[in-house]
């Protein structure tokens, strides 16, 4: 296992929509490369990593959600889709590809969303509250979509001075160099 260094803002891997998963054709790296995705999400404290947000041109995302008091909620979403959306919550996101930045998103506030699992099979996953604001933060990432990219246009344009600045001091974050935790 190890820890992956996370693009960061401005690498246009971000941007670029992911390619759907064969799934017999990375079946055998499959394993290997969530175990990274998962220790690289640790190692940094996320509840999300996309694909594309280790470099990687591949439709599937990990996400693990810690509630207090309960076991923590691992899931692997390979080719996810969105089949239903209902409700609006507006809360705080971040993403470990802006590191430190956070910012108040509208989502749904209850998904349900079709996808495979790691072992390839066909999973339905109803979400609500910060599993479904994670799952749409993800869906989004293979979508080749940013979380800020979500703020209506004014708040954007605010932001962008401060993205800049960010922008530079991100560029120099390795997180492969990172101490397993
Ligand atoms: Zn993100």
């Amino acid at each position: 296992m190890a820890i992956k260094r996370i693009c960061k803002y401005g690498e246009k891997v971000l941007e670029k929509k992911c390619r759907k998963v064969v799934f017999e054709d990375i079946k055998k790296e499959l394993p290997a490369l969530l175990a990274d995705m998962f220790e690289t999400m640790d190692a940094v404290g996320g509840a999300g990593l996309a694909a594309n947000q280790i470099g990687l041109d591949l439709r599937l995302a990990v996400i693990k959600i810690q509630r207090e008091g309960e076991e923590p909620l691992s899931l692997v979403i390979i080719n996810p889709e969105m089949a239903e959306k209902s409700g609006s919550m507006y809360e705080d996101e971040g993403c470990l590809s802006f590191p430190g930045l956070f910012a108040k998103i509208r989502r749904a506030a209850k998904v349900k969303v079709r996808a495979l699992n790691e072992k390839g099979l066909p999973i339905e996953i109803n979400a609500e509250g910060l599993f479904a604001k994670a799952l749409q933060h993800e869906m989004d990432h293979l979508d080749g979509v940013t979380f800020v990219s979500r703020l209506p246009l004014m708040s954007r344009l605010k932001l962008k001075p401060a993205l800049m600045k960010l922008k530079a001091q991100w560029k120099k974050i390795d997180e492969s160099k990172m101490k397993p935790m």
